[in-house]
């Protein structure tokens, strides 16, 4: 068969570094190997009971539903958003159920972003699949570095905006670094959005994965104008089932439904049935899920301690940030070292734009963990012996 040209858009689209990682190190772990696979962004335990329970009832049912979802599932998420977020203007018609938070984030830029608009990410940052979803919309991404903490810079993110800046990404608790941004950031850049027409898009997607006590949700900082992107992938652990949502404004809400009723249609029907289930647990992670990511955080804390490697302390989500600059020139080389010689998979910091970083994500059990931590050790001594 003869080959095909493909559009100018692919040449530089490539496959998400974190699910190709992933798939790699499951893929070596299947040829045999012994592999300790820190890259997944998504929980290890399976699909919680009350989530089967409920969908096994439903699984006659398979006709299309509403594209924004069906209403049950819309008037809970939006019952529970006014009182979580304590936004009264939320209503289900501003509530648009997805696959996933990926058609949510790219619906909500296709329908904001068109050519020549900017998009101010502060980063590291789910870069990953941001820059691709937002450059397939047309628009430009301006990256601005986080402050030293991992906190927003908000005099650095004002001094990027410019005429042609139309929305900023905001993700607290945040992936790759588990940061969760402080209340007076997140205030400080609402006031200073304050009259413009730039929109935040707040990626919550691990709002309730939290270990801080003091953590503000960023949409309860006094936006004007946002998009809340959101859904069950992390804190369900359902990254599978494909089933997310956003919330906005009813201008945005009916534009991301006339985009989708293209692209994806209906979120997949059981995976609603799936939301419906959550939300009727009060939309709280599985009992024991923060219990048990807390312990796999000390686990990895002292593992990092004792082999010497930089990191921050995660407070949300379920990733630590390694900063990788002393113990290595080239940290992707690093990580191809560390699997080819421990067999510990870890995402290199260049997924997020980050080059001399690594992202290690804590959902493995602890005797995995423990273990991983061991070969690291080993692997560190090793190099610098
Ligand atoms: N936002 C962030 C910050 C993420 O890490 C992910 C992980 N995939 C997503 C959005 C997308 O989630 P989903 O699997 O529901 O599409
Ligand atoms: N967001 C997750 C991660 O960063 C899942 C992978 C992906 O969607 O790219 O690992």
């Amino acid at each position: 068969m003869g080959r095909v040209t493909l559009a100018p858009r692919m040449a530089t689209m490539q496959e998400s570094a974190t699910l190709a990682l992933n798939a790699r190190a499951k893929q070596l772990a299947a040829e045999g190997r012994t592999i300790y696979n820190l890259t997944a962004g998504e929980l290890a335990s399976a699909t919680p009971d009350y989530i089967q329970k409920a969908v096994a009832t439903k699984l006659s049912l398979n006709k299309y539903t509403p594209v924004a979802g069906l209403l049950e599932l819309r008037q809970a998420i939006a019952a529970h958003a006014r009182q979580f977020y304590g936004l009264d203007w939320i209503e289900p018609t501003n509530v648009v159920v997805t696959a996933g938070a990926k058609p949510a984030l790219y619906a909500a830029l296709l329908s904001l972003i068109g050519p020549g608009d900017e998009v101010i990410i502060p980063f590291p940052a789910w870069m990953t699949s941001y820059r691709p979803l937002v450059e397939l919309a047309g628009g430009s991404v301006v990256t601005v570095p986080l402050a030293d903490n991992y906190d927003l810079d908000v005099a650095a993110i004002a001094a990027k905006i410019t005429a042609k800046t139309k929305a900023i990404i905001i993700n607290s608790p945040q992936n790759p670094t588990g940061a969760v941004f402080s209340r007076q950031s997140v205030e400080r850049l609402a006031r200073a959005l304050q009259g413009s027409r730039i929109a935040v898009v707040a990626d919550d997607i691990y709002t309730k994965l939290v270990y801080a006590d003091n953590f503000t949700p960023v949409p309860k900082a006094g936006f004007e104008r946002m998009v809340i992107i959101n859904g069950f992938s992390k804190s369900q652990a359902l990254t599978g089932w494909r089933i997310g949502y956003l919330i906005a404004d009813t201008d945005i809400a009916q534009a991301t439904t006339s985009l989708l009723s293209h692209i994806t249609g209906n979120a997949p029907l059981p995976s609603q049935y799936a939301g419906i289930a959550a939300m009727e647990h009060g939309d709280q992670p599985p009992r024991a899920t923060l219990k048990t990511l807390k312990k796999q955080r000390q686990i990895v804390m002292s593992g990092l301690e004792s082999a010497g490697i930089k990191h921050n302390i995660p407070e949300g989500a379920f990733y630590v940030f390694l900063d990788l600059r002393d113990l290595a020139d080239d940290a992707a080389k690093w990580c191809e070292r560390l699997l080819a010689e421990a067999g510990v998979a870890l995402v290199p910091g260049e997924a997020f734009e980050a080059p001399g970083f690594a992202r290690l994500s804590f959902t493995a059990d602890e005797a995995t963990l423990t273990k991983a931590m061991e070969r690291i050790n080993q692997f560190v001594a090793g190099e610098k012996a």
